[in-house]
């Protein structure tokens, strides 16, 4: 698993910082911003990170 610097989706309520992320990888390069957003960390790119 690689974790990756955190970056968000405009459309989306959470961040994501894991490239395995399924949804994460979806996120249009149009649609991603760089950092967390001040949102909760995505859960599926929590069990992928083992938090
Ligand atoms: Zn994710």
């Amino acid at each position: 698993m690689a974790k990756v610097q955190p970056f968000n989706s405009k459309n989306e309520p959470h961040y994501h910082d894991n490239d395995k992320c399924g949804p994460g990888a979806e996120i249009p390069q149009y649609d991603r911003l760089p950092g967390t957003g001040n949102k909760a960390k995505c859960k599926n790119c929590a069990k992928l990170d083992g938090d």
